[in-house]
């Protein structure tokens, strides 16, 4: 529980002005936040937190540095993702967090805190953050020429399988053309047997 704590910022008793936070992510933090990264096969991350305190609102900026360890969407090896992306984020403090007031807007960038919490959780902007920063397609970067840096021999193999997969399929549909002329040939058959 302490390494979460790290992530709580007593905000209240800060001056005005930035405060900034560093923090080293790894695999262990994804697991003490119950989140699921089973995809990460490494973490390596630096997340820098930067906290501007004003009297109503804090602007956080969230500077997300480092790498992942993936598997390639091509060639299905494990590579090393670099990250590094950017998140603002505005907290804004209220008397009250009831939600009738007309400051409701659903804005993702801005969020309201009730001024009677004391504390602000960093953990769950901070592993967002990193989700975000990854991209959705995970696949090996080109070397300087433009070849693909992917696992030549994976790649070939994958290849061999679809065309495998591919000569199955087109059996199975002549297999599939097949029975449905038997099929066609009998109800033919029984047809003329009612007559
Ligand atoms: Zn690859």
């Amino acid at each position: 529980m302490r390494y979460h704590r790290e992530f709580e910022i007593a905000y209240v008793g800060l001056k005005n002005g930035v405060h900034t936070y560093n923090y080293e992510i790894g695999k262990p933090f994804f697991e003490l936040i119950g989140a699921e990264a089973e995809d990460l096969e490494a973490v390596n991350v630096q997340a820098t937190v930067t906290l501007d305190k004003h009297p109503d609102f804090l602007a956080l900026k969230f500077d997300i540095n480092g790498s992942v360890d993936v598997a390639c969407d091509r060639c299905g090896e494990i590579f090393t993702l670099p990250l590094w992306d950017e998140f603002d984020l505005i907290v804004k403090l209220r008397d009250h967090t009831m939600e009738d007031e007309d400051e409701t807007e659903d804005d993702g960038d801005i969020v309201f805190l009730s001024k009677n919490e004391t504390v602000i959780d960093l953990s769950e902007w901070i592993y967002e953050f990193i989700l975000l920063s990854i991209p959705m397609q995970r696949i090996h970067p080109d070397d300087a020429e433009g070849n693909t840096t992917c696992n030549k021999d994976n790649l070939a193999l994958l290849d061999k399988m679809s065309q495998q997969q591919a000569e199955e399929d087109e059996e199975a549909a002549k297999e599939q053309q097949k029975n449905n002329i038997w099929k066609g040939l009998d109800a033919f058959k029984n047809n003329n047997n009612q007559n």
